[in-house]
């Protein structure tokens, strides 16, 4: 089967991780730090805290941003429901914003109108969550006027974007939000296994955020409580967690590093030949913004249905059982039952509904060979015109 992503790991990611594995320190040493300035520099933001997975970004940001019970979090339907979960932890209420149905991600027109109701209402959310959906970023720049115009906070989901570009600059650099997630997942743009990073320009929710990730633990004399008994003194002055990343994982993603730009280099070669392939197919390919530059961590097509004499469903199993891992990224978070129970409707968010509907994400990493995109482009031609 051709998965639909995968990591691509070569010698000096093998030689990274054997030489921490040989070396004094297996966690909380020197190498996580070094692999945080790596990302912090390469996205120009000031600080940046890593972690277990992304979702644990996502909840020691929405902590430090003081997200709590009876506070409002909202993201878009179209994600993985980490984007939303990270709200429920907290206690907070979920809302979804529509989507716009050229970039996927969450439309700021839906959520201008949507914040104008909420603003009568007298429920403003506290948190945005945005997602940088498939790797393309959301237009910040509009979504930025809006927080500013109605008091909220911005994170955003980029664990598909580490590389991605929005108006020339890199996505994590925070210049438009309080904080950046990313996920270090296999399947995403660069790995450690399991892992996630949080990027921020302001030292007091760097300091938060790290606070959470070790038990609420510090041995920063300046900001504990009263005088310390000593060197060996520390203090809990916060509810934590342990949502520490290892030196094994950090040594894989520093050297993964290295090959970023390489990567992306690589997906938008195989998403151009996908492009140029399938003009022809009853289907539509993704759509790109002149203001952004995508790091395509997924290539997602949309089925004419109108065009051909197949369901979706059998597209997409015909190519499964063809040896092709196509998958469909994502169920609407809406409509997951959890999140049903908590009222939510087919209906309520048509825009995410009608994409869900029709769309197959083909695969798409870095080693993906021609000849297998050749073998994609034959199957999916053979399916769609029987
Ligand atoms: C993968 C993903 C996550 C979760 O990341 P993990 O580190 O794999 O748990 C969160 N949000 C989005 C949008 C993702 O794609």
């Amino acid at each position: 089967m051709i998965p639909y992503g995968r990591q691509s790991i070569n010698k000096s990611d093998v030689d990274s991780v054997i030489s921490v594995l040989k070396s004094d320190y297996l966690t909380q040493g020197e190498v996580l730090p070094r692999f945080e300035r790596a990302v912090a520099r390469y996205c120009g933001a000031n600080y940046s805290v890593a972690v277990n997975s992304a979702p644990s970004a996502l909840h020691i940001a929405c902590l430090a941003l003081g997200l709590g019970r009876g506070d409002w979090l909202w993201t878009s339907p179209i994600t993985f429901v980490a984007s939303s979960n990270c709200g429920l932890y907290c206690g907070a209420n979920i809302d979804f914003v529509d989507i716009d149905l050229q970039s996927y991600n969450l439309c700021p027109k839906e959520l201008k109108n949507k914040l104008q109701v909420a603003k009568r209402k007298g429920v403003l959310p506290k948190v945005l969550v945005v997602v940088h959906f498939s790797g393309q970023p959301c237009k910040m720049e509009e979504v930025h006027k809006l927080s500013l115009q109605f008091g909220f906070k911005i994170i955003e989901d980029a664990s598909h974007a580490i590389g991605a570009r929005y108006k020339n600059f890199p996505v994590g650099n925070c210049k438009y939000s309080d904080v950046t997630v990313f996920s270090f997942h296999p399947v995403k743009i660069i790995t450690t296994g399991e892992g996630g990073m949080s990027l921020t320009n302001n030292v007091e929710l760097f300091n938060k955020m790290k606070l959470f990730r070790s038990h609420g633990i510090t041995r920063d004399t300046s900001q504990m409580i009263g005088n310390s008994d000593g060197d060996w003194y520390y203090q809990q002055i916060q509810l934590g967690f342990n949502y520490r990343m290892t030196e094994i994982q950090a040594a894989l993603g520093l050297s993964q590093m290295d090959r970023l730009d390489d990567f992306i280099l690589k997906r938008h070669d195989i998403a151009q030949r996908y492009d140029k392939m399938m003009l022809d197919f009853p289907l539509i390919t993704p759509k790109q913004d002149v203001n952004s530059f995508s790091s395509f961590h997924l290539y997602i097509i949309r089925l004419d249905l109108s065009k051909i004499k197949k369901t979706r469903k059998q597209v997409f199993n015909y190519l499964r059982e063809s040896g092709i891992g196509v998958n469909v990224h994502y169920v609407p978070v809406h409509l997951q039952p959890y999140y049903k129970s908590m009222g939510f409707r087919r209906g309520d968010f048509p825009k995410a509904e009608s994409y869900y509907m029709n769309s197959i994400s083909l695969p798409l990493f870095p080693d993906l060979k021609e000849s297998e995109q050749d073998k994609i482009i034959k199957v999916l031609e053979r399916v769609l015109n029987e």
